[in-house]
Parts: C-alpha cells; sequence; structure tokens
C-alpha cells in the first residue's frame, strides 16, 4: 500500500517537494490547496469528498481507505491515485526505499506482528495451500525449502536452499523431468514425489557445510517416484553406502 503523506503535505501548502516540482498535478494541487474549495467534512457524516486530482465531487466509495487521514480516505479518489501513482512511479519507488532503508528494524517488527495474527495466518495459509495446488513450481519450491529446513533444524538460518545445496529450481525441474517415466508429469506432482535415492536417513549431516549433505541433496540423488513405489521403498538402499564419517566436509 502506497503511502501518500509527502505528496499531501504538498496538497496543503506546507511543504514544496524538490523531486517532483516537474509534475503538474503537483502544481494543480498546491492551487487548489490555497484556494477555499470545500474540504470533506467528516463530522457531518457526508457520503460526498472533494478529490484533489480530478477536481470533482465524488462518493466516498470512490476513495481508498488511509488510516491516518482524519476521515479515514485518500486525498484522491481510486483513478487519480492510480493515474498520480502511474506518473510519479519512479519517485515515489526511489522514496518508498529510502523510507524502508530508514525504517528497518521497525518495519519488520510491525511485518512480525501482523503476520502472526490468527487471521493474517490463516489468510497466508489458504494463499499458500491454493498455490501449492495450482502451481507445481511453487509447489516444488516449497517442499523442497521445506525439506532442507528440516533436515538442517534451524542451522540453515536465514539461507535460500538454492544456496546450499548449489543448484537452482529450474536446475531441479529439467533433471526431474528427464527421469520422468509414463504417466508422470507436473500435471500430477503429488502422485509422484521427490525421492532421495539414497535416503535422506541414512546420510550423516548437521549443518550445509557437511558433506552428506551435499550427497544426500545432490541432483544425482534425486528422482521422481511414484508416491505408492516411495512408500514401500522407506529406507531401503539398493547398493552399498557408507555415511561421511567426519563432518564439515573433510573427506
Ligand atoms: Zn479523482
Amino acid at each position: 500500500m502506497l503511502n501518500f503523506a509527502i505528496n499531501d503535505e504538498a496538497i496543503q501548502g506546507l511543504a514544496p517537494i524538490p523531486l517532483l516540482t516537474n509534475n503538474p498535478y503537483i502544481g494543480d494541487m498546491s492551487v487548489m490547496a490555497k484556494s477555499s474549495i470545500p474540504l470533506f467534512n467528516f463530522e457531518s457524516q457526508s457520503t460526498k469528498k472533494f478529490c484533489y486530482g480530478c477536481d470533482t465531487e465524488k462518493d466516498v466509495s470512490a476513495f481508498s481507505k488511509h488510516k491516518s487521514k482524519k476521515d479515514g480516505l485518500q486525498t484522491r479518489c481510486i483513478k487519480c491515485g492510480k493515474e498520480y501513482y502511474r506518473v510519479n512511479k519512479v519517485q515515489l519507488k526511489q522514496q518508498m526505499k529510502v523510507y524502508r532503508n530508514h525504517n528497518k528494524e521497525t518495519l519488520s517488527a510491525q511485518k512480525k506482528l501482523y503476520s502472526k495474527q490468527p487471521r493474517v495466518k490463516d489468510r497466508i495459509n489458504k494463499w499458500r495451500r491454493d498455490r501449492c495446488r495450482n502451481d507445481p513450481m511453487f509447489r516444488l519450491n516449497s517442499n523442497i525449502h521445506k525439506g532442507v529446513s528440516t533436515d538442517l533444524r534451524g542451522v540453515k538460518s536465514r539461507r535460500k536452499w538454492q544456496s546450499l545445496v548449489g543448484y537452482t529450481l529450474k536446475d531441479l525441474k529439467k533433471h526431474l523431468e528427464k527421469q520422468f517415466t509414463e504417466g508422470m508429469s507436473w500435471d500430477n506432482y503429488g502422485e509422484w514425489h521427490v525421492d532421495h535415492k539414497i535416503p535422506l536417513a541414512v546420510h550423516n549431516f548437521l549443518s550445509p557445510e557437511d558433506l552428506d549433505f551435499k550427497r544426500a541433496w545432490a541432483l544425482k540423488n534425486l528422482q521422481p517416484l511414484w508416491a505408492h513405489d516411495n512408500s514401500v521403498k522407506h529406507t531401503t538402499i539398493d547398493k552399498p553406502f557408507q555415511p561421511s564419517l567426519a563432518f564439515g566436509g573433510a573427506l
């Protein structure tokens, strides 16, 4: 959600914005701010509000919400807000970037708090479930992320799984496709799984730097396998396998 607070100051004639002085909208709005055009009056519970963009009185339903405003609404109608954003996209993005850089910790704390709310959690989970159902690449990415995180039990910290295993989602996709057997496709991913040829359970690792982590997650150790075959397989190994005896990739 964009915050137009800086530009609202310009509307009230309080602060000029050097970055945007060439913008025709600003000129118009400063004039309006100084003129005696009546403002939306919250007290009167009016259903109309004046838009500074198109110079028109519109129904309040034509305005987006803005929490910190007296009347709880943006100063421009939705249509003008979009146009304003389109015209000033570069500057606004730059302003937001500066703002984010200056308020990193506060914003991250806010985000954490926000996503902890049960209704937000539910919404994110639902979004993730739907996306997993409809986008096999999202699902694959999510499963590998989960797999790698679970195996490392927190040692992964904030690193991306791609940087730990040394290949990308695209590489993995290609690698699996090459091994598709009859009937396998991304449409029925879920009926087949990504299988570790030499099972994870027999590998010996604590951190992504350990040799066995690399071996367990190496592309050549991954294959698509029908879910049924996978559940039958359990942790049997066809070939003799020697787990790494030392950590830290020393072997
Ligand atoms: Zn408007």
